[in-house]
């Protein structure tokens, strides 16, 4: 494998480097010519965007990404802030120019303080998502955030992106659980804005500012986070529907049944199951276990409720049985299961959080992560399947998602006669386009999870309104006026 960290034309490196080598010390500059490690800083997860940079920088503390923004602001090189470079919209890796840095936020990985009276916590930014579930759960609590990726993905990667994930209908994206933010400035300053307070009406809010706008306005290197009490009982079930509406009618039966204990309500349409089958059948043990005997089709949708609370686990399972035993009777459920025990639960958890592995061993798809009211879901996958069967007859769509949330993640496959590669460049405007107008249409978004990056910037420019282009670039303009931080990503 060749190196992507750009080589330089003339034997003199960039004057940066060395600077910055000076500042923070040689193994926090990673220039190597061995490309092997760097390149998983290079490349995006979906491996559609491959770039190069000058270095990829780890500082190792706040005031080392203080000093390096300094740095690269004196030598008008931009940055690339990267936390787990789980970013599906090509958000964390840095351009084809060879200029840029990457700026790993991966050495400021401590959980610096926990306080279960307020509930919170604070954690450096690089700390793995995975990292403070265990921190949070040693202090006998839970920070609910949670995602398939959550083994990789940072807390300043979650937060600067907004992330939702599994547990939003009853916890909120990453937005409702961050009570305070440190970060620095496009000018190398910090701003130290870590409260652990629930209420504070003291004028525009910077942290919310900051949730969501993906390193192009400051560096996040710690936050302070809001955490649950540990629930007593955790259960997930599995149900299968014929429709949509019937998945609907049963959310409603479980959000009047369960109340606040309901977390998540998941839905995979049957394309989605089928492909864990295929590609990682040791992972859909679930859905196996929930079709009828002799069955080898998945049901046409299969629903993921999650619930927990205070309850005894015994009791949890009782109102989950009673409710999807009314269910049953109102019709709107076929056939459910309750786990038993962890191992079921995990199993089912498994199965839905293995469609994207499955998905990317499937090939390449157009990917959506559109969001409608809830209950404009069937009127959006009704049009979008006729818009895009009559645009592109034979194409394959993979629907699966966050019901509950009215998120669904709806990613198109061209038809088995044309290669993945050759759908893609052909048709994916085309496929985005019709998509994004049902959507929008439907009074929804075109993104509700993965965020904007460089794969959906002009299009957010298309298809917001010139209000709120205008201020967000007014926005940038005053918080980095230079346009070192993640340029050429989310701003229109
Ligand atoms: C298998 C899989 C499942 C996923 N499931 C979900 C899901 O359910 N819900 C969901 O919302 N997303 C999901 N994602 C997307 C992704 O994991 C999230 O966007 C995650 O929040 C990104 O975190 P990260 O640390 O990997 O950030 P990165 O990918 O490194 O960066 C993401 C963006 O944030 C910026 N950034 C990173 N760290 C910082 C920082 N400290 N300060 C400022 N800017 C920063 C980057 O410049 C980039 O623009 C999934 C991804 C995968 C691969």
């Amino acid at each position: 494998m060749t190196s992507n960290l750009s080589q330089p034309a003339s034997p003199a490196p960039h004057p940066l480097l060395a600077a910055l080598r000076e500042a923070l010390g040689d193994d926090a500059v990673l220039v190597s010519d061995v490309s092997d490690p760097l390149d998983r800083h290079l490349t995006d997860w979906r491996k559609r965007y491959r770039g190069r940079a000058l270095a990829v920088v780890r500082p190792a503390d706040t005031a080392g990404v203080a000093t390096t923004v300094k740095l690269c602001a004196q030598h008008s090189v931009s940055i690339v802030p990267q936390g787990g470079n789980t970013s599906l919209v090509g958000g964390s890796v840095p351009d084809a120019s060879g200029q840029q840095i990457v700026l790993s936020l991966s050495r400021l990985n401590q959980v610096l303080s926990v306080d279960p009276v307020n509930l919170s916590m604070t954690v450096q930014a690089g700390c793995l998502l995975s990292q403070v579930h265990t921190a949070a759960d040693e202090a006998g609590l839970l920070f609910p955030l949670s995602m398939a990726s959550e083994g990789s993905c940072t807390i300043g990667g979650n937060l600067a992106t907004n992330a939702g994930g599994t547990q939003v209908l009853r916890h909120g994206t990453a937005r409702a659980l961050c009570l305070g933010l440190e970060a620095v400035t496009a000018q190398g300053e910090v701003w130290h804005g870590l409260q652990a307070l629930r209420k504070d009406n003291t004028g525009y809010d910077l942290r919310d500012l900051l949730i969501g706008s993906e390193g192009t306005l400051a560096i996040i290197t710690a936050a302070t986070l809001a955490l649950s009490p540990r629930p007593a009982s955790q259960l997930a079930a599995l149900a299968s529907c014929r429709t949509l509406p019937a998945c609907l009618a049963l959310l409603q039966l479980a959000r009047h049944n369960l109340g606040p204990a309901l977390n998540g309500f998941e839905v995979m349409h049957q394309g989605a199951v089928a492909l864990t089958l295929q590609h990682v059948p040791q992972q859909a043990k679930a859905a196996r276990a929930l079709m009828a005997d002799g069955q080898t089709q998945a049901p046409t949708w299969t629903v993921l409720l999650d619930a927990s609370g205070p309850q005894s686990q015994t009791e949890l399972a009782a109102q989950l049985n009673t409710l999807l035993q009314e269910a049953i009777d109102q019709a709107c459920v076929q056939n459910a299961s309750v786990s038993q025990n962890q191992s079921q639960y995990r199993d089912i958890w498994v199965l839905r959080e293995s469609v994207p592995l499955a998905e990317k061993i499937e090939g390449l798809m157009v990917k959506h992560d559109i969001a409608v009211p809830t209950s404009a879901i069937p009127a959006f996958v009704d049009q979008a399947q006729a818009a895009l069967q009559s645009a592109f007859p034979g194409c394959r769509i993979v629907c699966f998602g966050h019901l509950g949330d009215g998120n669904l993640h709806y990613n198109v496959q061209g038809p088995p006669h044309l290669s993945d590669q050759a759908f893609l460049q052909d048709h994916e405007p085309a496929v985005n386009a019709a998509v994004y107008d049902i959507a929008l249409s439907l009074g929804g978004t075109i993104s509700a999870e993965h965020g904007i990056g460089q794969l959906k910037r002009s299009e957010l420019g298309q298809r917001q309104s010139p209000v709120r282009t205008a201020w967000m670039r007014a926005i940038k303009q005053a918080l980095d006026p230079a346009g070192t931080l993640n340029p050429g990503r989310l701003v229109p």
